[in-house]
């Protein structure tokens, strides 16, 4: 088992691509903090990995509120005796074209996506820090940290801003053994993504089936969806790497949509 004795925090545990990971995380011997801001699917997430033989908690944490972050993070502590990995993970997606963006819509984008990965980051160094325990911080960015597409502006901004983010992290922490990545998944099919089918249809006047092919697919090597395994392998893989040869970096996971 690669993380056995590890603990970990997952942000957007309750669902998808971070469901995925903690499932993963816990088969690989870690303790797994579920965190969400949906409590009640985080504390079944929990459930279900404590029955297959993992060890996780579930923990209500709207990761834009600084209280909940800290509360939150300290409770993962006091359950598990540490922390060596943070997923900063949530996220949602909104859709539109910039001219008609609301306000309080990008303002939520921003805040979810990058007060978000800012506050966990925070939490986390405090325990990471102490006696130069270290540990890992993965932010999921997208292959939209590093292209741009149509109606999201901030979706885009949010994830290009994250790759700032882990690199400063990977300088400040490296004296404290902490190390700093982004993964950059292709579309995965997660309720995340299922959402906008139907609504980038309707802004852009084209069939689901043409949404799923030429704007999600349609620059792949393949045509082929990246799933949560594909992810949960990245973030284990980064998680469980044994040297600082590997921070500060930005691995798109994405049949070549993105090549760096
Ligand atoms: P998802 O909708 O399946 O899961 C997101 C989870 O985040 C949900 O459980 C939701 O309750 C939680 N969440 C939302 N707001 C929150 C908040 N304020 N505080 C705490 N939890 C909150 O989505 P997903 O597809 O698994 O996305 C996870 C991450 O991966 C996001 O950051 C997303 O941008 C990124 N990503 C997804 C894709 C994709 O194609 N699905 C591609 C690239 C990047």
């Amino acid at each position: 088992m690669k993380l056995a004795g590890k603990t970990a925090l997952v942000t957007g545990a309750a669902s998808g691509i971070g469901r995925g990971i903690a499932e993963c995380f816990a088969r690989e011997g870690a303790a797994v903090a579920i965190a969400d801001i949906n409590h009640d699917a985080a504390e079944a997430v929990a459930a279900s990995i404590n029955r297959a033989g993992g060890r996780a908690i579930g923990i209500a944490m709207d990761v834009t509120q600084e209280n909940e972050v800290e509360q939150g993070t300290n409770s993962a502590v006091e359950a598990f005796g540490a922390l060596d990995i943070l997923i900063s993970n949530a996220g949602v997606q909104i859709v539109n074209p910039i001219v008609d963006y609301a306000f309080a819509d990008w303002r939520r984008m921003l805040a979810i996506h990058l007060d978000g990965a800012f506050l966990t980051t925070r939490a986390a160094l405090r325990h990471m820090y102490r006696d130069a325990r270290g540990g890992i911080v993965i932010y999921m960015g997208s292959v939209h940290s590093h292209e741009a597409s149509p109606l999201k502006s901030a979706y885009v901004t949010a994830k290009h801003g994250l790759l700032g983010l882990a690199r400063v992290l990977a300088k400040e922490g490296a004296a404290h053994n902490v190390r700093a990545h982004v993964i950059c998944p292709g579309f995965v099919r997660t309720p995340l993504v299922d959402k906008q089918i139907p609504e980038q249809a309707r802004e852009l006047g084209i069939s689901e089936d043409e949404v799923i092919r030429k704007i999600m697919l349609g620059n792949t090597v393949d045509g082929v969806f990246t799933t949560v395994e594909d992810i949960a392998e990245t973030a284990l893989f980064l998680s469980a790497f044994p040297s600082a040869a590997l921070t500060g970096q930005s691995v798109t996971v994405s049949h070549g949509w993105h090549m760096q």
